[in-house]
């Protein structure tokens, strides 16, 4: 699942390619893809039609694209497995052929558009895309002859035109536009530990009065967002707890050091791409991210702590695995556990 690394990564993708562009029509392929819109594919095709997307913003796993008329925004939730991907102005780069766009030998299907005028400024040219794809969900043509898909195999995510509201403490809505507004339905998420609008100190008091177990306080996006399991697991493998520790027992220094952590870990994933296990997720360009070879603890069951060499282990928690060393992360004393526990007595 994407978490803050991946979703920056086609941000920053969005923003490089897609942003001054103005979208004539849109066809949605599967009506899940837009559930969440309340007058469905008609809707959401009539709120974006003749729109110029102005910003690329994200706040935590949530992106938007902010839409020129100044009060709406197109949310993109990528689920489990969405990606948007990008095709270029369908313009061949350096005078090759047209067909040469086309990848994997695909013949031309209409995607193509008509020739810009001569000596028309050309948007970048993006890595060029089948003429097609399988999971293709929702597709936005775009004014110079560009689309702009999402594309998700398992329908988990889903995009929807929305309201945007003023943020609750008046600073910018995410990273990418520092207009103070947010899509509605993201309103009550956090803001994400690489935000620097983020107050950390008061954070750290939050978590510790939550009283419950530090991973569950981690992965609350309410309280801080972004944070998913993969790097929930890597923090607090770097801070050595275990991810059943009251929040309430943990000294505000300890706190610091977890939240500390996770920033780097997402940080760092951040530099090389984002973390992918299999094709399902890729950037806005298609690359796919690198960081899981840099995995210390999640996905490594049974191989040698980084650290002290035990092999890490996976248990179950919230239905999902999470990865730790049991000589470096210590199980809190079954006494001190927190009600909640999926598993409190084991
Ligand atoms: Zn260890």
């Amino acid at each position: 699942m994407p978490e803050l690394p991946e979703v920056e990564t086609v941000r920053a993708g969005l923003a490089r390619h897609v942003l001054g562009r103005t979208v004539v029509g849109v066809d949605v392929h599967h009506p899940r893809s837009v559930r969440r819109q309340p007058g469905g594919a008609a809707e959401l095709a009539g709120r974006l039609r003749g729109a110029t997307l102005t910003a690329a913003v994200r706040r935590g796993k949530y992106l938007w694209l902010t839409l020129d008329d100044g009060d709406q925004a197109l949310l993109a939730h990528l689920g489990m497995s969405g990606q948007l991907l990008v095709q270029g102005s369908g313009r061949p780069a350096d005078g090759a052929p047209a067909e040469s766009v086309l990848a994997d030998g695909a013949p031309p299907d209409g995607v193509l558009p008509d020739a810009a005028p001569p000596g028309a400024a050309l948007p970048t040219m993006v890595r060029p895309l089948p003429a097609t794809h399988t999971h293709l969900r929702v597709r936005l043509r775009l004014g110079d002859g560009g689309e702009l898909w999402f594309v998700d195999q398992r329908t988990f995510g889903h995009v929807m035109v929305t309201a945007t509201v003023p943020t609750p403490d008046g600073g910018p809505g995410g990273h990418g536009s520092p207009a103070p507004l947010l899509p509605e339905p993201v309103r009550h998420i956090a803001r994400d530990l690489l935000d620097p609008a983020l107050d950390r100190d008061a954070l750290v008091r939050r978590l510790r009065t939550r009283r419950t177990e530090v991973k569950r306080a981690l992965l609350d996006q309410t309280l801080v967002s972004g944070v998913g399991n993969i790097y929930a697991d890597e923090a607090l493998w770097r801070a050595r707890l275990h991810g059943t520790r009251p929040t309430d027992r943990l000294a505000p220094p300890r706190v610091r050091t977890l939240l500390q952590a996770a920033a780097d870990v997402m940080a760092e994933a951040l530099a090389v791409g984002g973390t992918s296990f299999d094709a399902l997720y890729v950037d806005a360009d298609g690359a796919p991210g690198y960081f899981a070879r840099s995995l210390a603890a999640y996905g490594q069951a049974g191989k040698p702590c980084p650290r002290c060499g035990a092999p890490i282990r996976r248990e179950e928690f919230m239905n999902r695995s999470s990865f730790s060393c049991p000589r470096c992360q210590r199980r809190p004393a079954a006494g001190l556990r927190r009600h909640g526990s999926d598993h409190p007595l084991r």
